[in-house]
């Protein structure tokens, strides 16, 4: 469910055309449904209303602090996976009582960041994380509350690179291990607390089977740590549930909680999730000008300003995003085409193969659900500076992010002088 819409033969976003934000601050440009924001985390947090839950927003889905502080303001924690995410989360007003630091590689100084911050819990990956973390806390004279992420050894059904639950996955820690390093801290290592269990398995998942079965591990886990006296308060679900891109029919947020709901019933546990994808996936757009067209003797080509650098899930994991036209033109009729970027790469495509509105030269694209994973994952490959980032609330719209300019590019370069360059040459 989203907010961008037809009036009349103009697509909008809530209440603004998208034609009139792009009159304004040009292509290509992310443009983000406030409200749709606010739906999503209600609905997601709506569905575990029966029992102690908290919602920690993944802030890596969309990281731009107007959108972390969208969901800040409605109650949401957020689960993060570096310093530099911390440092958005706290610019954006997050409480630190609601944040949670993910991750398998987290550094010396990031702890200690997060620990200084106080922040609800780490989620550590592997035993050796954690005894960095016994070390950290005990230096700064401080314990650690933890959760270990369990890989439970479940398929999530989903694309292999965002497939994190499997043995063969670099993510979390396998449960048998799990069980005897929460023994082991909980009788060698002073510094740090164990609180909870998390489990984050994937994402874009769009069958209940995946969660149910992580959820049957994890207990089972939590069972046994009680019986040795460790108590456990939180279940962390992580995020992964999926969104409509084409045809996906993923179950709606209600659903996922009812099961989650029933199958940790009567456990005593406040539980937690990590939602990133299903709260903005669908509340955000990314606005393209069409440069060229050109006709190959086997393929239309559709050419815009937007590229991979700006939105690379296509290139990465062949995905699917719908292509809408910013103002239909009934008289143009179709064509099959692939909508493709300017950059140096085969691999930059938004679309292949695809029936869509014959679009020519200045007209304008809306690139569909692409709030998540999309402007966080964008570069300046090429030397292009980042799109701009805009924010839709009923009839106005702030830029919350600029467009970058040729000057950003260089930010922090300098050319090395002649001088120096000598130096090089005498010491080596
Ligand atoms: C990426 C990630 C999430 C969010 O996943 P979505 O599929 O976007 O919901 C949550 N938790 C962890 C640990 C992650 O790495």
């Amino acid at each position: 469910m989203h907010f961008f819409d037809y009036r009349g033969n103009k697509l909008y976003a809530e209440g603004v055309s998208i034609e009139k934000i792009i009159k304004e601050v040009g292509t290509p440009c992310y443009i983000y449904s406030h409200k749709t924001l606010v739906r999503h985390y209600h609905a997601f947090d709506d569905a575990f209303s029966s029992v102690p839950h908290l919602i920690c927003y993944s802030v890596k889905a969309n990281s731009n602090i107007a959108v972390l502080n969208t969901f800040i303001k409605e109650g949401s924690g957020v689960d993060i996976v570096s310093g530099g995410e911390l440092f958005r989360a706290l610019k954006a007003g997050a409480n630190p009582k609601k944040i949670v630091y993910s991750g398998v590689g987290k550094r010396e100084d990031e702890i200690e960041y997060a620990l200084k911050t106080g922040i609800l819990m780490f989620n550590v990956e592997s035993p050796e994380e954690l005894r960095a973390i016994n070390k950290i806390a005990g230096r700064l004279k401080k314990k650690a509350n933890f959760a270990i992420r369990v890989n439970p050894d479940v398929d999530p059904k989903t694309h292999p690179y965002i497939s994190t639950g499997l043995k063969k996955n670099k993510f979390g820690i396998e449960t048998k291990e799990a069980l005897k390093e929460y023994v082991y801290a909980k009788n060698n290592l002073k510094n740090v607390v164990p609180i909870g269990v998390d489990c984050h398995i994937g994402s874009q998942i769009t069958q209940l089977s995946p969660f149910v079965d992580a959820i049957k591990k994890t207990k089972n886990l939590i069972a046994m740590l009680r019986k040795q006296g460790i108590d456990i308060k939180y279940l962390d679900m992580g995020g992964g549930l999926g969104i409509t891109y084409d045809k996906e029919a993923p179950p709606h947020p209600s659903r996922y909680g009812k099961v989650v709901c029933d199958e940790t019933k009567g456990l005593g546990l406040t539980l937690i999730f990590e939602p990133g994808r299903a709260m903005v996936g669908n509340a955000g757009i990314l606005a393209a000008k069409v440069l060229y067209t050109k006709q190959g003797t086997k393929k239309n080509f559709i050419i815009v300003d937007a590229g991979m650098n700006d939105l690379a899930r296509p290139s990465l994991y062949g995905s699917y995003h719908a292509i809408k036209p910013v103002v239909k033109n009934n008289s143009r009729g179709e064509i099959i085409a692939d909508v493709v970027g300017p950059i140096c790469e085969s691999g930059d495509f938004f679309a292949k193969d695809r029936e869509l509105p014959a679009f020519k030269s200045g007209d304008l694209m809306a690139i569909m659900s692409a709030g998540a994973y999309g402007f966080s994952m964008s570069s300046n490959y090429n030397s292009r500076p980042r799109a701009c980032e805009v924010m839709v609330n009923g009839n106005i719209f702030s830029v919350i992010r600029e467009r970058e300019t040729y000057k950003d590019l260089v930010k922090g370069e300098r050319v090395i002088k002649a001088k120096e360059l000598r130096s090089f040459c005498f010491y080596s």
